[in-house]
């Protein structure tokens, strides 16, 4: 049953080294020991990892023991309730299982765990790709147990289940997601009868957590080209279960003949721009964000055609909520993806003739320490497929920077705070904290913005005298 066909890892010094102790100390205990999934998995594919998951069949915690004394490292964490225990070993997480059976109850969530063979331990892997076991012993060192043909699926980047795709799907239905996430980070298809399993299963994934969906969908959306993730979720039917909100903005309308751009399709699009080029998580939430108001605001109006006025604005105001339902933070990191779906149509504003430097100073104001990212996703915003188009609003853009950057330089408005605090205009009328305060604070503030006076202190105070005259405070 067991395919044994020779492993072609290359493994580094350090790793090297690291895994023929722990095979070493296996030997001694007699206990048959394997290094699997992820690692092996990306150790073939030439993909960096740092955890190192080893599978014995017998008692893990004794070895993980047993290598940290060797190792001269803390005793291990152990996890009582999934008996794994976990060490650091410089760079590496190792985390240590004894191999096991699972059985899935139909009315129960949480599996019946047995201590199994390894092909047991196989059989409750998610994917023929991750299902791969390396041995450590020294009589078969390197030996690799491969009973799925997960290195054909490997070479050829293919996502299969090990079992009827049912069968593991209903088991745990986070695996549907796994699936897609490897797609996309792997740039893997999903074996078609994979596929309509999850099709099939997609129901299920209401059991999952948020937590862990969240999870997955962040894999996806860290992924070289995310599009990859998403239109998966789309075409299994996943996403209007998971995200809701972003599924309506699939489809197109039609009044008379006239369409609109699909919404979904557009926004994965400037997703994967967005992602070419920064890492950041954030900025890539964005993207996803910028057009989620559209749905909400979409009207068409006989001379002009669709239109999704405000929807800036009504984006901005879902942020909060979409964000706690998925369980992501509510912080500043909510608050910068809230600030980006709020300002995205400004920098087009700017690009119009005639702009005056108050409202460039404005959105400088206004998006702070933000503007690059700002610009950022509103250059992967331009998703025409006429080049000529293309390229001239992308010099627009160069146009709305280099202005930018001038007054910036001139101004200095990006981490701007006016010139004259609160308290100093307490002081200086003697009053207390009221609602005058904030008015002539505001003026101030928009007196600078929009260059009725220069941004100095001098200019500031003697503006603050005549505010407080015409407010009747002195
Ligand atoms: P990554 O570390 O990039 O998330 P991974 O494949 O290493 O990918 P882990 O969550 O670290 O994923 O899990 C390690 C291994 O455990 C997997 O390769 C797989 O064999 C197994 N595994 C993890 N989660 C599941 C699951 N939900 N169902 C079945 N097997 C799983
Ligand atoms: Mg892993």
């Amino acid at each position: 049953m067991m395919d044994l066909s020779q492993a072609k890892i290359r493994f580094n010094r350090s790793e090297e080294s690291l895994l023929k102790k722990i095979g070493a100390i296996a030997d001694k205990l007699n206990l048959e020991t394997y290094l699997i999934g992820g690692y092996v998995r990306d150790k073939l594919l030439k993909r960096a990892c740092m955890d190192i998951d080893i599978v014995c069949v017998g008692d893990a915690i004794k070895l993980s023991k047993e290598v940290a004394v060797i190792y001269n490292l803390p005793p291990p964490t152990i996890f009582k309730r999934f008996g794994t225990a976990m060490i650091k070993a410089g760079e590496f997480e190792v985390e240590f299982v004894g191999a096991r059976k699972e059985s899935y109850n139909k009315d129960s969530r949480k599996p019946i765990v047995q201590n199994g063979s390894l092909e047991d331990d196989q059989n409750r892997r998610d994917f023929t790709i991750n299902a791969l076991a390396f041995s450590l012993n020294k009589v078969s060192w390197g030996k690799m147990l491969d009973p799925f043909r997960g290195i054909e699926d490997l070479k050829n980047g293919v996502i299969r289940t090990p079992l009827s795709p049912k069968v593991t799907f209903t088991d745990d239905p986070l695996r549907m997601l796994r699936a897609i996430r490897f797609a996309s980070q792997l740039k893997f298809d999903i074996s078609l009868e994979t596929l309509n399993g999850i099709k099939e299963c997609a129901d299920r994934i209401e059991i999952i957590s948020q937590e862990r969906i969240t999870t997955e969908l962040n894999k996806i959306i860290l992924s070289d080209k995310p599009s990859i993730g998403f239109k998966l979720l789309h075409e299994v039917g996943l996403i209007e279960k998971i995200f809701p909100a972003m599924a309506r903005l699939r489809g197109v309308d039609y009044v008379n003949g006239k369409g609109h751009k699909d919404n979904y399709f557009h926004t994965l699009q400037v997703l994967d721009n967005v992602a070419y080029k920064s890492n950041d998580l954030w900025l890539r939430w964005a993207a996803i964000m910028h057009d989620i108001g559209k749905p909400k605001t979409k009207r068409f109006n006989n001379k002009i055609g669709w239109t999704f006025h405000g929807h800036d604005a009504v984006g901005a105001g879902m942020t909060p909520s979409i964000f706690r339902k998925l369980k992501l933070p509510l912080d500043h990191k909510m608050k910068f993806v809230q600030k980006l779906v709020r300002l995205h149509l400004r920098p087009i504003s700017l690009t119009k003739e005639n702009i005056t430097d108050s409202a460039i100073r404005r959105l400088l104001y206004e998006a702070g320490e933000d503007i690059d990212q700002l610009m950022m996703l509103c250059e992967a915003d331009i998703t025409t497929k006429n080049e000529g188009k293309q390229k001239r609003y992308l010099a627009n853009y160069e146009l709305v920077k280099e202005k930018m950057n001038e007054i910036e330089e001139k101004d200095h408005i990006r981490n701007w705070q006016p010139p004259i605090s609160g308290e100093e205009i307490m002081d200086v009328f003697n009053i207390g904290p009221s609602r005058e305060v904030g008015i002539i604070k505001n003026a101030i503030k928009e007196a600078i913005l929009d260059g009725d006076i220069a941004n100095s202190y001098k200019e500031a105070h003697s503006f603050m005298l005549n505010k407080a005259k015409e407010m009747g405070i002195i």
